[in-house]
């Protein structure tokens, strides 16, 4: 055996052996998540049932993979009642409609000089939006036109919102975006993805929740903005993918009481929709 060849089995047992080692440890992971459990919370008594959505998507109408059809019957299949799309800067204005019987909510992700900003419940068009404007310009639009406006993912690393006097004006808050979990993971391999990637082996709802770490500076900033005035906190998905079964929307589903719905346009539809 020359020494070229002798170097070459080192290597490959080297990377066989960190292979192994990387697969028993995700499995450590995935004995305890198969035990794992997350009751649900049902309404009580007679109160109406509860309306499970998706807030914060993407479509094939900006860089997401599905179509919004496609979106009605992935949401369909994880058992949503409804998806805010959110496409970046489709400032069309579209009234909500059913789809698979899923309620298809169309927002928009506007992409300010200081961040982006999701704005949804418009019953007018966006006057004088256009991508890259300032960031309390779009706050002030989206008001104009009788819209909620929402910061988005607003202490992600790579795309904060960065402007201050505008994150004041806006009562929507993203406390949970999932896209800013899952780049947390990413760039902590070892001690956020690796367990994930191991739990979602024997439960891809744990795994799920793995990545789901809150951080202290969200809560801390949208503490501090509640102090001026309550804000309306929001679990984003920021989905880009096109979930082929259920699995990817079910476990984390934005859920609120149907009696205290707080959009005036899912109201409303979902009242006619049960009749
Ligand atoms: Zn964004
Ligand atoms: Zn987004």
């Amino acid at each position: 055996m020359n020494r070229w060849t002798w170097a070459l089995g080192k290597g490959l047992k080297a990377v066989l052996g960190l292979l192994v080692l990387i697969l028993g440890m995700a499995g450590v992971f995935a004995v305890p998540a198969s035990v794992a459990t997350y009751p649900v919370v049902l309404p009580k008594g007679d109160e109406p049932r509860w309306v499970r959505g998706a807030f914060h998507v993407h479509t094939t109408r900006s860089d997401g993979r599905g179509t919004p059809e496609q979106v009605a019957v992935a949401a369909k299949t994880a058992g949503l009642d409804f998806v805010v799309l959110t496409d970046h800067n489709d400032f069309e204005l579209r009234p909500p409609v059913y789809v698979q019987g899923v309620l298809l909510v169309h927002g928009v992700e506007i992409s300010t000089s200081d961040g982006h900003l999701v704005a949804l419940g418009m019953s007018r068009p966006l006057e004088g939006v256009r991508p890259w404007m300032p960031p309390g310009d779009a706050v002030r639009a989206v008001a104009s036109a009788g819209g909620t406006a929402v910061l988005a993912h607003p202490v992600q690393k790579r795309n904060p919102w960065k402007d201050d006097a505008s994150a004041r004006q806006t009562p929507g808050f993203e406390l949970y975006s999932a896209d800013t979990f899952f780049r947390q993971a990413t760039s902590n391999p070892m001690s956020r993805l690796l367990p994930a990637v191991g739990a979602s082996l024997a439960s891809p709802k744990h795994g799920v929740m793995l990545l789901v770490s809150p951080e202290p500076e969200p809560g801390a900033r949208f503490l501090k903005l509640s102090r001026e005035q309550p804000r309306v906190a929001f679990c984003a998905h920021d989905a880009h993918g096109l979930p082929h079964t259920g699995r990817s929307s079910s476990p984390w589903p934005h859920t609120c009481p149907r009696s205290r719905c707080r959009y005036r346009c899912l109201r409303t539809l979902l009242k006619r929709r049960s009749g």
